[in-house]
Order: C-alpha cells, then sequence, then structure tokens
C-alpha cells in the first residue's frame, strides 16, 4: 500500500447488483490498495419484482445495495431515481455532480455508452457530464449548491456492458483488463446479498442463475487474457478528460493490456 493520501473511487451505476455484476472486483482490488470506495445508484431497482410493490422492493434493494458495499469494503449512495424512469435531464445530472463534489473522487466508473438496458445508458451519460461539470462553479446543484465545486475533471472509465457485447451481438473489446481471480469469492459473495433478485431468477429458470451468469461473463473475459476471470475497462478519452491511468497503476499485477489479435475483422 502507498504511503500518499488514500485515493477514491465513485463507480456511478444504474441499479441495485450493477456495480457487483461489472466491476465489483476491479472496486475490491482497489479497496485492497487503500482505496476509499464509493458505489452510486442512479434508480432505486423498483422494477426488480414481480411479487412485491415498487417501494417494498425498493427498500430491499436498498438494503441489499448497502450490505453489498459493505462486503466490497465501500459505501453505497442511492440518487433518488426510479426504474426506467432515468432521463438525460438536469435533474439526473445535479444529483449525479452532487454526489462527486461531496466525494471528490480521483476517478469515476460507469455503465459503457452503449448497453442494453435504458437506464444504464442514461447513467453512463450522466456520469460523463457530471464528471464534467462537478468542477464548474457556476453549475449550481440545487440543495447541495453549497458543495464546493471540484478541483479538477477527472479520469473517467466504463464497464464493459453486461455479456460483454453490443446490441448485434459483436464483442465489444476494452482498453484493457483487471485480472480479478484472486477476490472472485468476495464479487460473488457481494452480488449474493443481492438475493431479491438472486431468488426471483432462480425461481424463473430453476439454477443459481445470477451467480453463474457473473461468473461466466467474468470466466470469458479471463479467457481472451489467459486468467480464470477478469473484467474489462475502457478509459474516456474525449476532450478535456485525463488519461492518468490511476487504476491501471493502482491494481499493479492485476492489470493486464488489451490484446489486439482478441478480435479480428474477417478478411
Ligand atoms: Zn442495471
Amino acid at each position: 500500500m502507498s504511503s500518499e493520501q488514500p485515493k477514491t473511487v465513485l463507480a456511478i451505476c444504474a441499479h441495485p447488483d450493477d456495480a457487483e455484476f461489472s466491476c465489483a472486483g476491479t472496486l475490491i482490488l482497489l479497496h485492497e490498495q487503500g482505496w476509499k470506495v464509493h458505489i452510486a445508484t442512479m434508480a432505486s431497482g423498483n422494477c426488480g419484482s414481480v411479487d412485491l410493490d415498487p417501494n417494498a422492493i425498493a427498500r430491499i434493494r436498498r438494503a441489499e445495495a448497502d450490505a453489498s458495499a459493505a462486503i466490497i469494503g465501500g459505501q453505497h449512495h442511492y440518487l433518488g431515481g426510479t426504474d426506467l424512469q432515468l432521463f438525460v435531464d438536469n435533474a439526473t445530472r445535479s444529483a449525479a455532480t452532487a454526489l462527486i463534489r461531496e466525494i471528490n473522487p480521483d476517478c469515476i466508473i460507469t455503465h459503457y455508452p452503449v448497453d442494453y438496458m435504458p437506464d444504464h445508458e442514461v447513467t453512463s451519460a450522466t456520469a460523463r457530464a457530471a464528471a464534467f461539470t462537478a468542477p464548474m462553479p457556476n453549475y449550481v446543484v440545487g440543495a447541495a449548491s453549497a458543495l464546493l465545486p471540484t478541483a479538477r475533471i477527472v479520469p473517467l472509465y466504463y464497464c464493459c456492458p453486461l455479456g460483454g457485447t453490443d446490441y448485434f451481438g459483436n464483442p465489444v473489446i476494452p482498453d484493457f483488463y483487471v485480472d480479478i481471480s484472486t477476490v472472485i469469492e468476495q464479487k460473488i459473495a457481494a452480488l449474493a446479498c443481492h438475493d431479491s433478485q438472486r431468488a426471483w431468477l432462480r425461481k424463473q429458470h430453476g439454477i443459481d442463475q445470477y451467480i453463474e451468469e457473473m461468473k461466466c461473463w467474468d470466466a470469458d473475459m479471463g479467457r481472451l487474457v489467459g486468467v480464470p476471470y477478469a473484467e474489462g475497462l475502457f478509459l474516456h478519452k474525449g476532450h478535456a478528460y485525463p488519461q492518468t491511468p490511476l487504476i491501471q497503476q493502482a491494481v499493479g499485477k492485476h492489470y493486464i493490456l488489451r490484446k489486439q489479435t482478441v478480435w479480428e475483422p474477417v478478411a
């Protein structure tokens, strides 16, 4: 562990359990390196049941997300939205901006810009915009307007879309991979906290699809780079966003650079 001031990562995801599917292994490794870990969910997960009403399932899922964040070594924050009523608008951006100002992270992780689920795409666009607006003193964020703007835009990372493919089934090849094999059991334990979702899928499919799916996706990713389990990440490279490789450096020996040979166009 470094003797410098501990760094902070903020994962901004759409729903309870999204971070656990996509980047929890990386978050656990960063926590092991002394980083502070925060996980935000934009929406409550209120559509995640066929038996319980929206308020009841939202309450359960918030508690599940709190418990899971504790296993990851982080803290969970709920930003007040509801499932499938998230839009790229000022209210949503303000909520994310206020949290960034409060936490003052060194980097942010969010969903890949193109994903199967509309809330994931809105969250990705919102996190990207909020990372940009957080340092702007004249961007006032309502009740949190007293919060100081951050000093600068911080590096922004995207996870792989769930399943690792785009709308057309083509593999989305990340910039780099994080070997999460040493922390896969902890990632499973975190995901298992979302028992309401696990039980629902178990009832639907008759097997423990919830955990198995995550393990399969991470094993597929790992196979590309020769390790048992991996997560893939992208660094935002557009104008104004720094490209300091904070996560790549922090995870050390777990960092694996993209192999150019994994995706070759048909001749
Ligand atoms: Zn989700």
